[in-house]
């Protein structure tokens, strides 16, 4: 799989990636948290075929925002775990409210996944772990041939997600970590904010990790 972080040229925005599984020529857009002319030619530039998916790891305004704007120029299935599908609905549950000047504009979600899930990119396999603690509904999407987790605002270079939002709950972050760090072996982690990492270098030296799971 072709893997790209894409420039939304805005600090606010988390780290959005461009998957594309280059046999099919089918991609998937992680966390468009915004949308316009210039990012849809940056998707182009960065490999993005043929839009199938927008993948989003959580709810929150600072990944979603671009989702309405992708969604009607690509026609790309929106997916989110159930738990936080509410969120794309929900100006105060995404916390835009008070956070973002524009308006949030609403939008359903077309799949609603589970722990386990199943998606693919041509061939490609994307499965879903539901990894609840910053959001109910927060999920890492693991490709498990190129050896990634993409970590969203759960794993963190050196740090963990914030858990004291509505739907945050510290004790399910630590089993969430718990779970990410027992994977065997080393994994890329490309997260929702900040550089990327490997789970290796953070099952050793992330302070969260060490502080509160370990
Ligand atoms: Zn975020
Ligand atoms: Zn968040």
């Amino acid at each position: 799989m072709k893997i790209t972080k894409v420039d939304l040229g805005h600090e606010i925005f988390a780290n959005c990636y461009v998957l594309t599984d280059e046999a099919s020529g089918e991609s998937a857009i992680v966390d468009p948290a915004y949308f316009n002319a210039d990012i849809k030619q940056t998707f182009f530039d960065a490999g993005a075929k043929n839009i199938k998916y927008i993948l989003l790891t959580h709810g929150h305004f600072d990944h979603i925002f671009g989702v309405p704007g992708l969604k009607e120029a690509s026609g790309a299935k929106v997916v989110i775990h159930e738990k936080d599908a509410g969120h794309l609905l929900d100006s105060s549950k995404s916390l835009a409210d008070g956070n973002f000047p524009e308006k949030q504009i609403p939008v359903t979600a077309d799949i609603t996944v589970r722990d386990g899930d199943k998606l693919y990119l041509g061939d490609e396999e994307i499965s879903v772990m539901n990894t609840p603690g910053h959001t109910m509904g927060s999920v890492c999407y693991i490709l498990e041939n190129d050896r990634v987790i993409i970590s969203g605002d759960t794993l963190f270079c050196m740090t963990a997600g914030r858990t004291d939002f509505f739907d945050g709950d510290e004790n399910m972050m630590i089993d969430s970590l718990k779970r990410l760090i027992a994977l065997e072996g080393d994994y890329r982690v490309l997260p929702g904010h900040n550089r990327e990492t490997t789970l290796e270098r953070e099952r050793t030296r992330n302070w969260y990790i060490r502080r509160m799971v370990k």
